[in-house]
């Protein structure tokens, strides 16, 4: 395809932070940019020349908003696999695929689509019903997680096994119909590499970044990371194959363990921009978002090189617990830049912003961050 080139419009379903981040890097090279989501005053609509409002399953408002756009593209994997097949029918491109979407919204043909590919994977099996859990418990022994098969996101429909008894009682807490079993792993490091593929198989990538989660969410994030250099050529190796075999056309994140022996196993895929991809807007030449206009639109990719170390913090809901949190004193903090995703409501462990610092140093950076962070 001949590249899309501004004023072009972007057209994204979902309406989050990611939606967001995307929006104001479109529009800073001056693309359109539309989104669609069935909520109102959203971050990404806050930031959009257009903002839908209707449910994903809304056939004719699909429609309507893909008639409006150049290209559809996806901050938020949940969306209906036949939004693919009516921009297809529409003729406008989507990118990545409705292929790479079916494949990442469901954990269990992830994970089956990474094992055909012999991708190194912590081990599962596929549970439909208490009886299962129970042999896939036998086979794979415990600890283990008992993960839902579809809509799952930092750590929800996840439940830890340590002994039998809590089988029957995590079957059915779990409430779900297909789910997976998979070995616990007892990680040395979390990693995570973010790519970009063009529609030529061009390729590029941020390099590992090293992350922290608490409560099964991202907490910092820090790159360049401070891994052994095998470990993250093989981890940048794996990221490559991931994006050719799913021929994926824009950003994919790889998320990894990096067990206590070395080993480099994948965690899991989002084909979009990542969380841990946001010091990117700060730290590096191009953010994870440009890249995705770039690869989106078929424009060269861009240069991935960081600026500086950095490392980022998120900001949850928590912190609002007692009002607005203190901005001005985590801004005091030299190299700390604030990013608020326009959230109306703060609930607890909802993603409401996040911190960057750069500095000489990754001590540094980190330092900065986490004074900055408790300054709130
Ligand atoms: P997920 O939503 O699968 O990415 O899980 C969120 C977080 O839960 C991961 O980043 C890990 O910290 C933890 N986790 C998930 N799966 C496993 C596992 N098999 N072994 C150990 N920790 C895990």
């Amino acid at each position: 395809m001949t590249p899309l080139l501004p004023p072009a419009v972007i057209g994204v379903f979902g309406s989050g932070q990611l939606g967001r981040m995307l929006g104001l890097a479109a529009r800073s090279m001056g693309y359109g940019f539309h989104t669609f989501s069935p909520h109102a005053d959203s971050p990404a609509g806050q930031v959009a020349d257009r903002e839908v409002v209707a449910a994903y399953a809304d056939v004719d408002a699909v429609r309507d908003f893909i008639r409006h756009v150049d290209v559809v593209t996806f901050e938020f994997e949940n969306v209906p696999a036949f939004v693919a097949e009516v921009a297809h029918s529409q003729g406008v491109p989507v990118r990545p695929g409705g292929h790479v979407l079916h494949t990442a919204q469901n954990r269990l043909r992830e994970k089956r689509f990474l094992a055909e590919n012999g991708l190194p994977i912590a081990p599962f099996r596929a549970v439909t019903s208490r009886d299962e859990l129970q042999e896939a418990v036998q086979e794979l022994g415990l600890p283990a997680l008992l993960k839902t098969a579809a809509f799952g996101y930092d750590g929800k429909g996840q439940i830890l096994l340590r002994s039998s008894e809590e089988i029957q009682p995590a079957w059915e807490a779990l409430g779900a119909e297909t789910a997976i079993l998979e070995t616990f792993v007892d990680f040395a490091a979390e990693i995570s590499v973010v790519a970009a593929r063009g529609e030529k198989g061009d390729f590029v990538n941020y390099g590992v970044i090293e992350n922290v989660h608490r409560h099964h969410i991202l907490d910092i994030s820090i790159a360049p990371a401070r891994t052994p250099l095998r470990i993250a050529a093989q981890a940048a190796d794996l990221a490559q194959s991931v994006l050719e075999k799913l021929d994926v056309i824009g950003v994919l994140c790889v998320e990894y363990f990096v067990t206590k022996s070395g080993r480099v196993l994948i965690n899991e895929i989002a084909p979009r921009p990542h969380n841990s991809g946001h010091l990117t807007i700060d730290a590096a030449v191009n953010s994870q978002f440009d890249q995705q206009v770039r690869s989106v639109c078929g424009l060269p990719l861009g240069c991935t090189d960081y600026l500086r170390p950095a490392v980022m913090a998120n900001l949850l809901g928590d912190l609002w617990a007692e009002g607005e949190p203190n901005w001005a004193a985590a801004l005091a903090v030299p190299g700390v830049k604030l990013h608020l995703y326009g959230k109306q409501e703060a609930r607890p462990g909802r993603k409401m912003g996040h911190l960057t610092a750069t500095a000489d140093s990754i001590d540094e950076a980190l330092d900065a961050v986490i004074r900055a962070r408790n300054a709130l």
